[in-house]
């Protein structure tokens, strides 16, 4: 589903991604983990068109991405396939970014609507059955400023979840939470890992990591620092930079 060959990524003088190659396999679920600053929002920002590698080649859904190759070839898909490839993607964010004068129900229903993806009762159905699915069928009438804020996430993964995408990503999906709200988000995305999505999941729940992820990448000043079974390199970390890490956060 997702293959990095050597990619890079620079802004101007600083590169941070710094040759990353990594693969994700249909129905896997990949979490990295790393130091702030070392690549790892960048990195689903490439996976998901919103930036342009600067070397190395990029796959997603068997589709190249982005293939670049100094004084030889350049390779990038065109805008208009790239848009359609977006679509097939979901991303969950550390901040919820629900449409504020939208109730629940209305954000769930929102690109689909725009996309004119069914009628309107078939929407509403299906954005009830999502909310349903998420634990929130009770709360499709409420703003988001009266959902908590591992409710607000939740909607969104449902959101996320409304355009049928191949992939899901997550950046720091409950960074932002209060403790007691972490583990209903964490759940919610267990289940759906359960049910065979292909997710990549930024984040620092070592909990999470090891019960679900398939594998784990350590990341760090944009290189790979070490990856493998997430029960492997969280009990045994072969690399120093590793170990200082996981001291830190475990
Ligand atoms: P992480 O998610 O691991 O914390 P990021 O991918 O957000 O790391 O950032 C990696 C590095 O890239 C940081 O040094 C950050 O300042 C830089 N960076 C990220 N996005 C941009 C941007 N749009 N323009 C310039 N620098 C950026
Ligand atoms: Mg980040």
């Amino acid at each position: 589903m997702v293959r990095a060959e050597a990619i890079s990524k620079s802004f101007g003088s600083n590169e941070v991604l710094k040759s990353i190659s990594l693969e994700v396999k249909r129905g896997e679920v990949l979490c990295m983990v790393g130091p702030s600053g070392s690549g790892k929002s960048t990195f689903l920002r490439c996976i998901n068109h919103l930036e342009t590698i600067n070397a190395g080649r990029l796959w997603v859904d068997g589709s190249l991405v982005g293939y670049r190759q100094r004084g030889d070839k350049i390779y990038e898909m065109n805008p208009r396939e790239a848009a359609k490839q977006r679509r097939d993607i979901g991303m969950v964010f550390q901040r919820f970014n629900l449409f504020p004068h939208m109730t629940a129900l209305e954000n769930v229903m929102a690109a689909p609507t725009l996309l004119r993806k069914g009628s309107r009762a078939q929407l509403k159905q299906r954005a009830k059955d999502l909310l349903d699915r998420v634990g929130l069928a009770d709360r499709g009438d409420y703003y988001p400023a009266h959902l908590s804020g591992g409710q607000q996430q939740r909607v969104a993964i449902a959101r996320a979840l409304a355009m049928e995408p191949k992939l899901m990503l997550f950046d720091e999906p409950t960074s932002a939470l209060d403790p007691e709200l972490v583990g209903e988000v964490l759940d919610v995305m267990q289940g759906l890992a359960e049910s065979g999505m292909t997710m990549v999941v930024v984040t620092h729940e070592m909990g999470f990591a090891r019960e679900v992820a398939d594998s784990l990448v350590f990341m760090d000043g944009g290189v790979v620092i070490e990856s493998g079974d997430p029960r492997e390199v969280l009990l045994n970390p072969q690399r120093e930079r590793t170990k200082a890490f996981l001291s830190k956060v475990l």
